[in-house]
């Protein structure tokens, strides 16, 4: 199955001494079937006695609640947000409720990794997306390829900035301006890539699709067609 399968690999992924993926450094306890996870930041403090005072989560249950508001109380509308709160830590008792866990902070990115070392990761391009849009939506097809340039650092890098690694471009024959790594690195705080499970983005997502029509609707309609 699936699941079991991606269960394994993410153990692999560990064995291999991968510990980080996104803000959440997690760690094994010396027979691989118990994890911990925490904020990276808050690393240290994890391996104190009594876990230095962080509020303890039993379990993956929570981390659905943990990852919506930062620190601030502001709604995380993007899961890979660079605000996820501090300040708590996570015991969990197998490596499924571990995957449940990393899956609630970060959906699909275990599988999105996986995909993309096997090649095997489909991958939309901006232009591609905005084909397919309808209704209210239709009218972000009118961005223009220079808008679509400016809105790549403005939506995805801007404060506090979206921590997943862009592989799309504007279409198959144009690449970003700034190429892939305009956005970020898919690596939070600069940990060496071969220790990192790295959040990736395959395709433009809903909100930088909002902002391709919010910014499309700023310019005039076109005429309409002669008769
Ligand atoms: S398009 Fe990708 S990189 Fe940009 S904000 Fe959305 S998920 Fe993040």
């Amino acid at each position: 199955m699936e699941t079991n399968s991606r269960v394994s690999d993410l153990l692999q992924a560990i064995k291999n001494g991968r510990h980080r993926i996104g803000e959440i450094e997690f760690r094994a306890n010396n027979s691989n079937d118990r994890f911990v996870i925490c904020h990276h930041a808050d690393t240290e403090r994890s391996q104190a006695p009594d876990h230095g005072g962080l509020e303890i989560h039993h379990g993956p249950e929570d981390s659905r609640r943990l990852s919506l508001y930062a620190e601030d109380g502001s709604y995380r509308f993007l899961k890979a947000q660079r605000n996820l709160r501090s300040g708590w830590l996570m015991l969990l008792e197998s490596p499924a409720d571990l995957k449940l866990a990393l899956d609630q902070f970060y959906p699909a990115a275990l599988g999105l990794w996986l995909a993309h070392r096997r090649e095997t990761l489909e991958i939309e391009h901006l232009r591609q997306k905005l084909d397919r849009q309808s209704g209210m939506y239709r009218r972000a097809k009118m961005l223009t390829d220079e808008q679509a340039q400016s809105l790549v650092p403005a939506t995805c890098a801007a404060a506090p900035g979206c921590a997943r690694r862009i592989l799309w471009q504007i279409s198959p024959d144009q690449p970003l301006a700034a190429g892939p790594a305009s956005s970020a690195t898919g690596i939070a705080d600069r940990v060496p890539p071969d220790e990192a499970i790295p959040l990736l983005c395959a395709a433009p997502c809903n909100h930088f699709i909002a902002e391709c029509l919010a910014t499309a609707k700023k310019q005039p309609p076109p005429p309409p067609s002669a008769p």
